[in-house]
This record gives C-alpha cells, sequence and structure tokens, in this order.
C-alpha cells in the first residue's frame, strides 16, 4: 500500500509538470485528489490494515495528497503569470508605427451629376421639388395627358403595387403635384431629379431604374425661344462652351409642340464618327411646350399662361460625359468604378 501511495504520488506530480494550461491543471486536481481519486481509494482500504500499519499509511497519504496539492498550486501560478506576460505582450501598441488611413468615401457618381445639374438650374432660377416614387396612376400617367388606353403608355410599362399605384416611370408628376398645389394662382419654374423606373430589360443602356431631371416653366409669355436659351446654356455648361445644340421635331403626349435635343459630337466636331453613329449629333434630352390641356388639368388658364417642359437622364448625361459604356455600372455598386470619380 505504501508503494502504491508513492507510485500514484510520482504519477500525479509529473501530470503536474506537464500540465501547460488552468484547464488541464484542474481536471489533474479532480482526478488525484477528488473524492473518487485513487488516494481516496487507497484510503478506502485502511480497514484491512494492522493496528500499527494504519496511522504509517494515514499519515503517508495525508503527505501525497498535500505534496501534490502543493504542487498543482503553485503549478497554478506559474501558469497564470505566463498567461498575463503573454497577453501583455500581445496587446502592446506600437506607437510609432504610422496611423491606417480610414476610407472616407464619396458621392456616387450619379449623384455628383445631379447635384452639378441643380446648381446649374439654381443659377438660372429654378427650385428643386421632390416627390414620391411610389405613385399614382392619376399623377404619373392621367394628369400628363396620358388617359388609361393611350397607346404612349406602354413605352414606360412600370412595376404595378395595385391598378392605381405604381413606381413612377418620370419624374413628372411631380411637375403635377406642384402646379396642382399652386392651383394657377402663380408662376412656376422647378426642376425634379430623382429615381424612376420601367419594366425594361436591363442592358448596356438600358437599367429598370434610372435617374431623370425634369424641369417646367410656366408663366405668363413663356416662349419656345425661352426654352431653347435654357437648354443651350445647359450643354455648354455641362459639355463645353463649344457645343452646338439643334433641336429636332418630336412627340410627347404632355408637350405641342414636341422636340429631342441633340449637340454636335465632342469626338468629331460634328464630321461624323462612330459615338455619333456617323451624324455628328448625340440626343441629350426631350422638351417641348407644355400642352394646353395639361396647364388647364393643373388650374392654369391657356389663354394667359404658357410654359416649357424638358426631361433628361444624369445616366446618359454621366455616360456621355465620362466615357461610360454600361449603365448597370452605376447600380452594380463595384468600388472600383466608383472609386475612379471621387474626385470627378
Ligand atoms: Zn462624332
Amino acid at each position: 500500500m505504501k508503494d502504491q501511495l508513492q507510485a500514484l504520488e510520482k504519477e500525479a506530480l509529473q501530470k503536474v509538470e506537464d500540465a501547460s494550461s488552468l484547464k488541464e491543471l484542474q481536471d489533474v486536481r479532480v482526478a488525484y485528489l477528488g473524492k473518487k481519486g485513487p488516494i481516496t481509494e487507497v484510503l478506502k482500504g485502511m480497514g484491512k490494515l494492522s493496528k500499527e500499519e494504519r496511522p504509517v499509511i494515514g499519515e503517508l497519504a495525508n503527505k501525497v495528497r498535500g505534496q501534490v496539492a502543493e504542487a498543482i498550486d503553485s503549478k497554478k501560478a506559474g501558469i497564470e503569470a505566463a498567461e498575463l506576460e503573454k497577453q501583455l505582450a500581445e496587446e502592446t501598441i506600437d506607437v510609432t508605427l504610422p496611423g491606417r488611413p480610414i476610407p472616407t468615401g464619396g458621392p456616387h457618381l450619379l449623384t455628383s451629376i445631379v447635384e452639378e445639374i441643380e446648381d446649374l438650374f439654381i443659377g438660372m432660377g429654378f427650385e428643386v421639388r421632390e416627390g414620391p416614387e411610389v405613385e399614382t396612376d392619376y399623377y404619373n400617367f392621367e394628369a400628363l395627358n396620358l388617359p388609361k388606353d393611350h397607346p404612349a403608355r406602354d413605352m414606360q410599362d412600370t412595376f404595378y403595387i395595385t391598378d392605381e399605384i405604381l413606381m413612377r416611370t418620370h419624374t413628372s408628376p411631380v411637375q403635377a403635384r406642384t402646379m396642382n398645389m399652386i392651383k394657377g394662382e402663380r408662376s412656376v419654374k422647378m426642376i425634379c431629379p430623382g429615381k424612376v423606373y420601367r419594366r425594361d430589360t436591363d442592358d448596356a443602356t438600358h437599367s429598370h431604374q434610372f435617374t431623370q431631371i425634369e424641369g417646367l416653366y410656366v408663366d405668363k409669355n413663356v416662349r419656345m425661344s425661352d426654352l431653347k436659351g435654357v437648354l443651350d446654356r445647359f450643354a455648354k455648361q455641362m459639355f463645353g462652351e463649344d457645343r452646338e445644340i439643334r433641336l429636332r421635331p418630336s412627340f410627347f403626349p404632355f408637350t405641342e409642340p414636341s422636340v429631342e435635343m441633340d449637340i454636335s459630337c465632342k469626338v468629331c466636331n460634328g464630321e461624323g464618327c462612330s459615338v455619333c453613329k456617323r451624324t455628328g449629333w448625340i440626343e441629350i434630352l426631350g422638351a417641348g411646350m407644355v400642352h394646353p390641356r395639361v396647364l388647364k388639368m393643373a388650374g392654369y388658364d391657356p389663354e394667359e399662361y404658357s410654359g416649357f417642359a424638358f426631361g433628361m437622364g444624369p445616366d446618359r448625361i454621366a455616360m456621355l460625359k465620362y466615357g461610360v459604356d454600361d449603365i448597370r455600372h452605376f447600380y452594380t455598386n463595384d468600388i472600383r468604378f466608383l472609386k475612379q470619380y471621387h474626385q470627378a
């Protein structure tokens, strides 16, 4: 029994020595000193011993226990000190290292373009107005001279929420809402930028979501020459003072007459190249004189008031201005693309 105890002591001390973490040490403590441990087991067999042997074995057993416990405690202190040391070493801050730059980001290219256009028109006395992207059929179509069965609606198929509520297909409803609010009591000179939606199949030049900026000027004696002057200023400021504009007849249900505006091609200077499809001109926007029926619906007397309206796509303008070849670049959030324009 004496040998057994000594062997246990040796074994336990070795295990304490080998333990490398507090968890392992605790396992050793439970295994050797616990109620079900081998030392306790040995002591249980003491009843079989002679009177003389009992105190000797008892003392030895207590001594073994004491030594194992002491070894565990001292090892525990050692491990704790080592762990603290390790933690301190890991958390040391080298104050001489250069700081890590925090990326600050910048406005999206489309945001920059929209803001540039806004500034330009604010400079000409226009106010900036916004409206809801989820619109009623009335404001999106009917108030703009597009009744339910109008064929021009086909060109603007969109996402419907209900039969009467839809994702707006253009920013024109903001004009209708503004005129409705003013009720023909004063003139209006505004632009409305914002996101619009169409049920288009996405490709290099089409996106189901895109941006639009529309402008409206209604007052007494607003003439087509005023429209031409405003558009000419816009084109020169946006694309360069040497750009020429031309107006071509077109059709929009809410303007009469309606025009498309082209600017002379910057690449070939009007000679004709692949960018302008050999025409020397690039289509930029649609415009026209507000249809008398639209004025009437908005509460203006068309005999007294007249006005012009125009609509353009900042996506297309950004593509032309910066040579972007695919509209989808604006919406796929590829940071490598967007970063190029942070200084723009
Ligand atoms: Zn060209």
